[in-house]
């Protein structure tokens, strides 16, 4: 059995996993980045890889790393990350300077889509989308069996697509009414205000602002509160239009959802099934599966080994 190490480098922390080419995690690291500078990202991501070496024992396939950002993946440098403050920052190149082994870097939501295809909801498709609500939306999408990259890297930037440019939310991409403003965990939240008027008996909304989570008010919607479930409503509605689109663009066979907001299982998809049907009107109804992803938070860590085995975000699949 081969193993991989498996990093998943994100705003606050970066994980390195031993993990097999089945897709089963044997060990974990992980540390805090309290310093977004490269040089101290650089050092973080290979102290944690040293650790996990050591657990793997035997000689692992490679390093792969999934990092927020547009990301070179031949050279494996970060073009542009908003999360680090970067500008073509070599990752890979710094990396491949302390291992004598091959290190793919890739962006994180492409590497969690690749783990989630490979191991988790996608296993066995060869057109499958992962999308993740969380506080932004990352996703990707295998067309054909390969993970899309794009003509500059860009592929399956699903999150910002607008949907509401005329009255909805303001992306932090700076566009309004992106899919990730109106539809991601922070979308949820925004929902919940935007109809607080109607509620002022509500006391949904009455905590600290950093305490308020999507996770509040999906759990509220799921007890029947009126205020979550008019603010849940409206989401499932966006998410819907989003998911509708994405099935315009590529039919995949099954769309994954993944995420704080996707523990939601069957409450969310029960939303969101009938009125995508609705709203797809080209492709033919009903050949898209929408699920739950199954990897949760080990996906990074997984689609970055899967990156490993299949050399490179568009290699062929593990096994094939
Ligand atoms: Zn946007």
């Amino acid at each position: 059995m081969r193993t991989a190490i498996g990093v998943d480098l994100g705003g606050s922390h970066v994980t390195a996993a031993v993990v097999s080419d089945d897709g089963a995690i044997h060990a974990q690291h992980e540390q805090d980045l309290d310093d977004l500078a490269f040089a101290s990202v650089v050092d973080a991501v290979a102290a944690q890889v040293t650790e996990a070496l050591k657990d793997a024992g035997s000689p692992v396939a490679g390093i792969g790393i999934g990092s927020p950002g547009n990301i070179d993946a031949a050279s494996g440098a970060v073009l542009y990350s908003p999360n680090f403050g970067w500008k073509d920052a070599p990752l890979g190149e710094a990396i491949r300077k302390r291992f004598s082994v091959p290190v793919f870097v890739g962006n994180d939501a492409r590497c969690a889509t690749l783990g989630e295809h490979a191991f988790g909801s996608g296993r066995g498709t060869s057109d499958f989308v992962l999308l993740t609500l969380g506080t932004g939306i990352g996703g990707g999408i295998v067309a054909g069996g390969r993970l899309m990259l794009g003509h500059c890297w860009g592929a399956g930037e699903i999150g910002h697509h607008q949907i509401r440019p005329r009255d909805g939310f303001m992306c932090g991409c700076g566009k309004i009414g992106c899919f990730e403003a109106q539809a991601s965990g922070t979308g949820l939240i925004r929902h919940a205000f935007a109809v607080a008027a109607s509620f002022p008996r509500s006391d949904l909304l009455d905590v600290g602002r950093n305490k308020l989570s999507s996770k509040k008010i999906r759990k509220a919607a799921q007890a029947g509160d009126r205020h979550a479930l008019t603010a849940w409503g409206n989401y499932t509605a966006d998410l819907a239009i989003g998911l509708a689109n994405v099935i315009a663009f590529v039919n995949p066979e099954t769309i994954a959802l993944g995420g704080g907001v996707s523990s939601a299982g069957d409450f969310m998809l029960d939303a969101v099934r009938g009125p995508v049907d609705a709203l797809t009107t080209m492709v033919p109804k009903g050949t898209t599966a929408i699920e739950i992803a199954r990897l949760g938070n080990d996906a990074g860590q997984v689609g970055a080994a899967a990156m490993v085995f299949r050399g490179g975000l568009s290699g062929d699949a593990v096994g094939a």
